[in-house]
């Protein structure tokens, strides 16, 4: 592995070969997030003289204030400044935080969004790293790799419990209007789809294709996100893809995207379907936000979130499933996809759509409670949500399939799921 040092001014090596190296629990310094302290991260558009370029500031206790093996809240808050920056390009920028920081020696980092998760490992904070570091690496490599977008960039990284959580309701305020900016679009008006290759380090085989009513398994990029980062770096991870000849309407399935996937997985997968989770369901690597798994005893399928870390009636719990099928494959009767494609359209519409679902989490349910009403509104059954079981009525097949029964849901009278 050839080990690039890019000029960072950080004091741990840096760069790509660091990537996907992991920092166990026993030898972690500072952990934020990852089910463990609220955690979150946003870059966003500021006024020109809002922004001194370089400034770092840690807001709250650093590394030097906590004893190893400790956690602590954590916010990350990026603001960059200049004529051409454009609100379009804020997701583009956040989403290279992962691999930007994960490059620094004995950092690892995991996730986005609001479930971004950190570990900085003790050799590193040995060497005198600190969380300042972080926006020392995120200034200088954004100049460096998106200089032509922004002028000024700062660096704002939050500690303290209070503050964490206030930014964090801003932070999500901004993602949900993201997220729905995409609404309105169809699979079937538009001919060009975008490829993403950016996980490719983690997991080789693994190309997400976004059409509209597909958004990226980590809930970060959308169609809409792709195609400004296309534009940004036409050469980049975000490749324009026309979908060509339709081979399977009802599967969600394109000759000239299975063609693009043959090629970006070097041979290893030749086709996926969209929009099922039974039938060669899309490639999934490890940033999925959630994992959907076929029930064959309920009829259905459940999902469950990274946040999530209990039990779940396929047998497993998440970071058991996103640990088995997060290597890039595709795995039969399982699926990484974000929060927001739940409620599209097109979720696992060849297998029957949203109908199957029935089970998630409780906390997922509530997080996703409004577009889940306008959802069940749209497929003509209003309660829908009412009849999603959740670990209330049970965590595996036997124990929610009496309340699927009393409540009729409606996977009951589908078609054999896998038929
Ligand atoms: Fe891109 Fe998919 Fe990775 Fe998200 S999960 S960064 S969309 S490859
Ligand atoms: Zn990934």
């Amino acid at each position: 592995l050839k080990v690039t040092i890019t000029e960072v001014p950080v004091p741990v090596s840096y760069g790509p070969a660091f990537e996907g190296e992991r920092v166990r629990k026993d030898d972690v310094y500072l952990e934020c997030g990852g089910g463990k302290t609220p955690c979150f991260e946003l870059v966003r558009i500021a006024e020109m003289d809002a922004v001194e370029d370089g400034k770092v500031e840690v807001i709250g206790p650093d590394i030097k204030d906590v004893q190893p093996g400790s956690g602590l809240p954590l916010g990350v808050v990026v603001e960059v400044a200049g004529r051409k920056m454009q609100e379009d390009y804020e997701p583009i920028l956040e989403r290279q935080i992962h691999h930007l920081v994960n490059y620094a020696q004995g950092v690892m980092h995991i996730g986005q969004r609001d479930i971004a998760w950190y570990r900085i490992g003790k050799s590193a904070v040995e060497k005198g790293f600190t969380l300042e570091h972080i926006g020392k690496i995120l200034h200088a490599k954004f100049h460096q790799d998106f200089g032509a977008i922004f002028d000024k960039c700062q660096v704002k990284i939050y500690t303290e419990e209070d503050k964490v959580k206030e930014l964090l309701r801003v932070a999500q305020e901004m993602y949900r209007a993201r997220d729905e900016r995409i609404e309105g679009m169809t699979d079937e008006t538009t001919e060009i789809y975008y490829s993403c290759t950016l996980c490719q380090s983690f997991a080789p085989t693994h190309v997400c294709v976004i059409s509209p009513e597909r958004t990226g398994l980590c809930g970060a990029y959308n169609w809409l996100d792709c195609k400004a980062s296309y534009e940004i770096n036409p050469t980049g991870p975000n490749q324009p893809i026309a979908k060509g000849e339709t081979l399977d309407e009802r599967y969600g399935n394109w000759k000239g995207v299975n063609e693009f996937v043959e090629k970006a997985s070097r041979g290893a997968v030749s086709s996926y379907n969209f929009y099922s989770v039974v039938y060669d369901p899309m490639t999934t690597c490890g940033c999925c936000e959630c994992v959907a798994a076929v029930l064959p005893m309920c009829n259905g399928v459940m999902t469950v979130n990274r946040e999530y870390t209990g039990m779940t009636p396929c047998g497993m719990k998440f970071t058991t499933l996103a640990g088995t099928i997060g290597g890039g494959n595709v795995t039969p009767g399982f699926v990484g996809h974000s929060k927001y494609n739940i409620t599209q359209r097109k979720f696992i519409a060849g297998d029957g759509g949203i109908k199957r679902l029935v089970w998630m989490p409780k906390m997922l349910k509530e997080e996703i409670r409004e577009r889940l009403i306008k959802r069940g509104e749209e497929i003509g059954i209003p309660n829908f949500i009412d009849m999603i079981a959740t670990e209330e009525q049970g965590v595996t097949e036997d124990e929610i399939l009496p309340f699927l029964q009393e409540v009729g849901h409606p996977a009951l009278s589908m078609e054999p799921i896998l038929g």
